[in-house]
C-alpha cells in the first residue's frame, strides 16, 4: 500500500534533505528569509552538506530576494526555474507552469482529497480489511489517518494530478544542509529543488500519462504501483539535482544519507507509522535514484514493473507470473463478497517479515515470481487466498518454511483464532485462511508471463 497515484506527485519527504522536525532535537525552526540568486554555471554537492555538520550553522541565513513574496513565489525567479527544469528533464510543457503556495492546512485537504479520489470511503475500509487479514497491518490502526499524519509532516510540495496544481507548503522548514548552502550562496535552494521536482512530475504527467492517470494506471496492484512510482521519484530526484545546477550525487551517497534518515526521528509521525508505511516511504526516492541514475531518460520509457524488477539491478527486466484469480472469485460461496484482489509483491512481503519476525533472512523473498490474493468477507468473517509463485521449487519451499514459522504471528495481529495453513506445489505456494483452507488443494491459478507495463495494465484490466 501506501505507494499511491493519487498522491503520486506528492513530496512525501525530502529524503535526505530533510529539515528538523518537532521533537527531534528541540531546536524550534528559524523563520528565515527564502532567497534567491541566480548563481550561473556553479555546482556544488550538496548531499555532503547535508549529511551533517553544519547544524550549527544553519542559523546563517538572511539574503536580500526573498523567493517566496507575500504567500506567492515571484515570477522571475519562477520563470528561471521553469526554463531550467524543462531544460533538464527535455519534456516541453503543454502549457504555462504556474505553483501556488499554501500551508499545512489547506495542504491537509489537498490529500484527503487525493485520498477519496484514490479510494472511496467503502473501497478504503475494505482494502484495509484485507491488509489486516494477511498480517501487512494492524488491526487498531488506520490508514487514511496514519498515511495524512505521515504526508502531513513530511510534506513540502505537492503535484495533483487531478487537477495539474502545484502546491509549495509554505510553513516547510528547510533541511539544514540547504539552508546552509542557500545563506553562502544567496539562493533559496529549498524552494528551487522543491519547485523543480514538482515541475518534473508535472512534465512527466504530461509525457506519459500512462503512468500516472487513474483510467489508465489500474489500482488493484500495489506492486506495480510501488515500482511505477519508484520510476516517476527517481526520475524527479535525478533531474531535479540538474535542473538547479546541483552535482546529482551517486547512488552510493545518496543510498547512504536516506539510509540514515529513515525510518525518522523520534517523536515523528513517521517513526510512530506502522511497518507498511515506516519501511517504505523511501523505497522510491532510495531504489528509485538509483534507477535513474543508471537509466536517465530512459526509465521512464520502459519503467520498471515490479518491485522485483526495482529492487534488483540484474534482474530490471525480469519477467514474472501475473495470476488471474477470477475463476476462484466465481466459485466462492454465495455469501462471499470480494474485498480486495491485489499483488502484495517482493518489497511488501520483505516489510511482512521484517514487521513480524527478527532478522529475517532476504532469501525468503528474493525468489519472488509473482503474487495474487483474494480477501473475502463471507458473513462477516474474512477468509482469504494468498498464491505465490516462486522461481524455483527450492524458493518456493523456502518461502513455505518461513511462512509457517511466520504464521501465529500473522494469525495473532489479524486477531484469527486459527492459523493459517501454506501448501507447497512446486514452484507455488498457496497461503489461505481456515475457511477458504479447501482452495489449497486445487491447482495454481491460470498466469501469464508478464515484463511490461502494457502487458501487464491489460492483464490487471481484464481481470478487474
Ligand atoms: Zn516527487
Amino acid at each position: 500500500m501506501v505507494l499511491k497515484q493519487q498522491v503520486i506527485g506528492s513530496e512525501r519527504r525530502w529524503a535526505g534533505l530533510e529539515a528538523p522536525r518537532r521533537g527531534h532535537s528541540g531546536a524550534s525552526p528559524s523563520a528565515r528569509p527564502a532567497t534567491f540568486e541566480c548563481v550561473p554555471g556553479s555546482r556544488h554537492s550538496i548531499w555532503k552538506l547535508a549529511l551533517g555538520a553544519v547544524v550549527s550553522l544553519a542559523a546563517l541565513s538572511g539574503c536580500a530576494h526573498p523567493m517566496i513574496e507575500n504567500g506567492a513565489v515571484r515570477e522571475g525567479p519562477m520563470r528561471d526555474i521553469v526554463a531550467n527544469t524543462v531544460r533538464a528533464r527535455a519534456i516541453e510543457p503543454e502549457g504555462p507552469i504556474t505553483a501556488r503556495v499554501v500551508n499545512r492546512e489547506e495542504l491537509l485537504a489537498t490529500l484527503s482529497e487525493a485520498f477519496d479520489e484514490w479510494k472511496t470511503p467503502a473501497e478504503l475500509e475494505d482494502y484495509q480489511r484485507a491488509l489486516i487479514a494477511l498480517g501487512l497491518w494492524p488491526a487498531d490502526r488506520e490508514i487514511y489517518t496514519e498515511a495524512l499524519a505521515v504526508y502531513g509532516e513530511e510534506i513540502v510540495g505537492i503535484y495533483v494530478p487531478a487537477s495539474g496544481e502545484l502546491l509549495l507548503v509554505s510553513d516547510a522548514r528547510a533541511p539544514r544542509g540547504l539552508a546552509f548552502l542557500s545563506a553562502v550562496l544567496r539562493r533559496d535552494f529549498q524552494t528551487e529543488f522543491v519547485l523543480s521536482h514538482e515541475i518534473i512530475h508535472l512534465l512527466q504527467h504530461q509525457a506519459y500519462p500512462e503512468l500516472i492517470d487513474p483510467d489508465r494506471m489500474p489500482n488493484n496492484s500495489d506492486d506495480l504501483e510501488a515500482a511505477i512510482q519508484a520510476a516517476l521519484e527517481g526520475d524527479a530526484m535525478r533531474f531535479g539535482f540538474d535542473a538547479i545546477g546541483l552535482q546529482a550525487p551517486t547512488p552510493e551517497e545518496w543510498m547512504a544519507l536516506v539510509d540514515g534518515q529513515f525510518p525518522g526521528p523520534e517523536g515523528s509521525a513517521l517513526a510512530a507509522a506502522p511497518a507498511l508505511i515506516r519501511l517504505t516511504l523511501d523505497f522510491p526516492y532510495s531504489r528509485g535514484y538509483a534507477m535513474a541514475w543508471r537509466e536517465e531518460f530512459r526509465l521512464l520509457e520502459s519503467p520498471p514493473i515490479s518491485t522485483e524488477q526495482a529492487m534488483h539491478d540484474d534482474r530490471r527486466l525480469e519477467a514474472f507470473l501475473q495470476m488471474d484469480l477470477t475463476a476462484l472469485e466465481d466459485r466462492l460461496p454465495a455469501d462471499c463478497r470480494t474485498l480486495q484482489r491485489n499483488t502484495v509483491g517482493e518489497l511488501q512481503i520483505s516489510v511482512l517479515f521484517r514487521d513480524l519476525s527478527e532478522d529475517p533472512d532476504p532469501a525468503i523473498w528474493e525468489g519472488w515470481n509473482g503474487d495474487r490474493y483474494l480477501v473475502a468477507d463471507c458473513a462477516g468473517r474474512t477468509e482469504w487466498v494468498w498464491w505465490t509463485a516462486w522461481d524455483s521449487a527450492t524458493d518456493a519451499s523456502e518461502f513455505a518454511d518461513a511462512y509457517l514459522e511466520l504464521a501465529p504471528a500473522v494469525a495473532a495481529r489479524a486477531g484469527s483464532a486459527i492459523p493459517v495453513s501454506a501448501r507447497t506445489e512446486a514452484t507455488y505456494v498457496v497461503v489461505t485462511s481456515s475457511g477458504f483452507a479447501g482452495e489449497a488443494s486445487k491447482p495454481p491459478p491460470p498466469a501469464t508471463r508478464v515484463a511490461d507495463l502494457v502487458s501487464l495494465q491489460a492483464l490487471l484490466r481484464s481481470t478487474e
